[in-house]
This record gives structure tokens, C-alpha cells and sequence, in this order.
């Protein structure tokens, strides 16, 4: 068992695990490619992993599959409302769903990897399970994201990623619902046609555009949006969105990029822009940037030309 915290003043969340029992050592983690036989996300191996909740693909072999994770962050069970104890201290069990989407069957091909229908079917099973677990019990939210490589934060090279529902609205989705609401309608729609024409626009279609954003964090950093406003998963055009994640991978593919991205869309009864940040791992934040300003060494003006083919 673990516990959500709240901290003290902030609307900042922590998931405590301590079920995972790590001892300091263990928090080291190498990244390794492992033979097959010992890759519980490879064909043959399916009883090595909880209980498969989705599949593409039928008894004969599957291309996507979907279970629980075996080390989750978050369980459905224990309790679920917050509570703040002496005012400062608020709780609630880590209650929550916790799923690996595994995008390939294939140990070592990677999403960059992917032909654009075969990205459709990872984004169409993202868009099931959005909409499967945003129906469980007490669940506010679900997450979704991808990390690919250690600087990412995984150690399991076999591609995969990961969603998670929770019992609150994540933060970051919270702060952005709330600035937007400063504006006149949707900021994102005008931020959208500006960047279009800017020197951080990188791709688009007839549906989605691409494009470096203005203070970017990371190098190479880049986001992903509807051109029309559309708040969630269910309301795109998939196909659309695959040719653009496309695009976006096989340039990361390049430079061997480590990588994140993160999924972003409303929560219910709020009104945000559907979008997908996508944030390349190639730098470790240090002292300054947990202190609340980030140093990013490549202007977006220079990661665009770079995504755009220029350089
Ligand atoms: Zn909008």
C-alpha cells in the first residue's frame, strides 16, 4: 500500500510507493536489453504479467496489449476521497488504475519505428482505455504517456506506455485549465494560428500542427495540436494524429533522443485544448531548475529548423 500526499501549501501531488519497498540502491537502474525469454512484455511470456485488459489482435498473436502494471503507482483500493489531517497534511490511499499499453510484440522495434497506421492503433488503444478507465470508481483523471529510454525514466527498452487514472486532477492540467480561463476564449486556438506561420511551426495536415513551443523547456521540445478546438482523445481524427507523431518520432529517431510525452486534454466539465507535449530528454535539469527557472541551451527557432529538415 501507498498513499497520495498533497503538499503542505501547494497543489502539488506525490504518489509515496512504498510498496515497492525499494532500498537506496535499488533507485540505481541500469538500462538493459533483456534475451527474450526474459522479456515478460514479449509473445510467450503473457502469463509473466497481471491479467491482460485489452488486446489488438486475436488468440493466434496480438500486436498491442494492455495490463496492469505489475509495480503500479496506484491500485483500486483503499481509500479514495481526501483528507487533510491538522491542515496542513492531506491524504488519501494512492487509489488509482495503473495500465502498460505494450505497442509491439517485438522486443526491440521502437515507436519510432512505427508505420503510420500501426502509430493509429496505439492511439486508437490510448483512446480506449481513456475511455474505459475514466468510468471506474472515483477516478478524476487519466494520464497518459510514453517514456522511452533510461534518461526518460524507464529501464525497459521493450516499447511500451503507460497510463494511469487518478482520484484528482493532475496539477499541471489544473494550473492550465485555470490560465486559460484569463483569456478570452480559448488561448490555445490563437496560439495555434500564430505559431503557423511563426519560425517555430515544424509540421502539418489538414487536422494537427506541430510546432516548437516559445519557451520551451527542453531541447527539441514540441507540442502537438488540433487546429480546431477539441477537448479530448475521442474527438480527433486519429489518422491525422499518427501522421503527425510520426513525422515528430522519426526525426527524434535521428538523434537517438531519449524522450516523454505527455498526454493533455480536458478534464470533465472544463474547457481545454487538446494537446500532446512531446519533450526530448537530451539535458538533466539541475538546482536552478527545481528552483523555478529552467535554462534551455537550443532556442525553439533552432529546434524547429531541425525538425522542418533545415538543418
Ligand atoms: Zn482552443
Amino acid at each position: 500500500m501507498g498513499e497520495l500526499r498533497k503538499d503542505y501549501v501547494l497543489d502539488r501531488w506525490v504518489i509515496v510507493a512504498s510498496e515497492r519497498g525499494a532500498r537506496p540502491h535499488q533507485f540505481m537502474h541500469e538500462e538493459k536489453v533483456v534475451a527474450p525469454e526474459l522479456d515478460f512484455f514479449a509473445p510467450g511470456n503473457e502469463s509473466m504479467t497481471p491479467v491482460e485488459l485489452d488486446r489488438v489482435g486475436d488468440d493466434s498473436g496480438w500486436r498491442i496489449r494492455v495490463f496492469n502494471n505489475k509495480f503500479a503507482a496506484a491500485r483500486l483500493e483503499g481509500q479514495i476521497e481526501l483528507k487533510t489531517d491538522n491542515e496542513f497534511f492531506t491524504y488519501s490511499a494512492n487509489y488509482g488504475e495503473h495500465e502498460v499499453i505494450v505497442e509491439t510484440p517485438d522486443s526491440l522495434r521502437q515507436l519510432w519505428d512505427f508505420s503510420d497506421s500501426e502509430l493509429l492503433e496505439v492511439y486508437e488503444m490510448y483512446n480506449k482505455r481513456i475511455g474505459f478507465v475514466k468510468l471506474m470508481d472515483g477516478i478524476k483523471y487519466v494520464n497518459v504517456f510514453k517514456n522511452h529510454k533510461k534518461d526518460a525514466g524507464t529501464s525497459i527498452v521493450h516499447s511500451h506506455s503507460q497510463l494511469v487514472g487518478l482520484n484528482h486532477v493532475p496539477q499541471f492540467v489544473k494550473d492550465k485549465v485555470e490560465a486559460t480561463k484569463k483569456y478570452d476564449g480559448c488561448p490555445y486556438c490563437k496560439i495555434v494560428e500564430i505559431e503557423k506561420k511563426s519560425d517555430r511551426h515544424c509540421f502539418e495536415n489538414d487536422d494537427f500542427v506541430a510546432f516548437t513551443p516559445y519557451a520551451s523547456r527542453f531541447p527539441f521540445e514540441i507540442w502537438v495540436f488540433p487546429k480546431q478546438h477539441l477537448r479530448l482523445m475521442s474527438e480527433l481524427n486519429l489518422k491525422g494524429l499518427s501522421e503527425i507523431m510520426g513525422k515528430i518520432l522519426r526525426k527524434l529517431k535521428e538523434i537517438d533522443a531519449a524522450f516523454n510525452y505527455v498526454v493533455h486534454y480536458s478534464p470533465d466539465n472544463e474547457d481545454l485544448h487538446f494537446h500532446i507535449e512531446v519533450l526530448p530528454r537530451l539535458s538533466k535539469w539541475a538546482g536552478f531548475e527545481f528552483s523555478g527557472t529552467i535554462i534551455n541551451k537550443q532556442p525553439p527557432e533552432e529546434a524547429a529548423k531541425f525538425y522542418r529538415g533545415e538543418i
